[in-house]
């Protein structure tokens, strides 16, 4: 709301539906690239920017800074007229947290602004763009990322209504011990089995899949059970959101588990089970991806 207050105080032109702009985005032509249609994508709710066509990114005091011409400080004083704009990098984390938790004394100081290159390559390996993924889920690291609990580990944070509610760390080594590493159940506001990782970007088709890297992989529709099973507090949410249509799409070993989720939810919505000949989705070929991204547009 204030990010579009400052734009068109400032005649800036912006969508915030249509072609390239996805929910929750504010669109404007970059001013990075040659874009001729709304590609540099400003999240509403914490002002960090990604464009989609050149991959510039930042937060709305750098880009303040780029679209006015003016100084940092300058940009600090402008954004400061407009509540939803802050100094921070805009990480939900701040703006959103909760006064239950004070998330500084459970986790380590987070590097919000990057990720570094063994991080980005892990995820460069498994065909994810890095940025983008960065900027879209609000993925960290800990600004020393090599010791302690979460050390090498992509720091992966979980929303339930726009606060984060707990965070999990993705180890990036090749044969970790622990692939996931979740913040035990007293330090979190909910854990990963409360809540549907990734349900802020699903519209009326919704595909319940295993764990977050499938969410990333398939992108908006998709939500994570973390896990194989849907749980009442899960249940709850997914019927809350009222979808046309939920797909269940869990790895190959969890055919019984797929069905006994169908037939929970059967009598609420349209429900269909889809299967995997081998692998993950995060594992499928773009093809594949395709097709699967395609149900969800229908
Ligand atoms: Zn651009």
């Amino acid at each position: 709301m204030r990010i579009e207050d400052f734009l068109f105080d400032h005649d800036i032109e912006f969508k915030t539906k249509g072609k390239n702009i996805g929910k929750g985005n504010i669109g404007i032509k970059c001013i990075y690239c040659n874009d001729k249609s709304n590609h540099l994508a400003i999240k509403k709710n914490n002002g960090v920017f990604y464009c989609l066509k050149c991959g510039e990114r930042g937060n709305m005091i750098s880009l303040i800074v780029d679209l006015l011409s003016v100084s940092k400080r300058e940009a600090i004083k402008t954004s400061s007229k407009y509540d939803g704009i802050s100094e921070s990098h805009g990480s939900p984390a701040r703006s959103c947290q909760p006064v239950s938790i004070s998330w500084d004394t459970v986790m380590p100081p987070l590097n919000e602004k990057f990720l570094p290159s063994p991080h980005k390559k892990y995820l460069e390996k498994r065909k994810f763009n890095p940025d983008f993924l960065q900027w879209k889920y609000n993925l960290s690291t800990p600004k020393i990322y090599n010791v302690g609990d979460w050390k090498h580990r992509i720091i992966i944070p979980y929303f339930d209504k726009k606060k984060i509610i707990t965070y999990s760390g993705r180890s990036i080594s090749e044969n970790p011990k622990l692939k996931y590493f979740h913040l035990s159940e007293k330090k979190c506001i909910r854990t990963p089995k409360q809540v549907l990782y990734g349900l802020e970007f699903c519209s009326k088709n919704i595909m319940l899949v295993e764990g977050v890297t499938d969410v990333w992989a398939i992108g908006d529709g998709a939500v994570a059970l973390s896990g194989k099973q849907l749980t009442p507090d899960q249940e709850i949410l997914l019927l809350e959101h009222n979808p046309k249509k939920v797909y269940i799409l869990l790895d190959p070993d969890a055919i019984e588990q797929a069905k006994d989720i169908a037939n929970r939810i059967r009598n609420f919505t349209n429900v269909e089970i889809l299967s995997l000949l081998r692998g993950d989705p995060a594992e499928q070929d773009q093809n594949c991806l395709n097709k699967i991204k395609y149900l969800l547009k229908k």
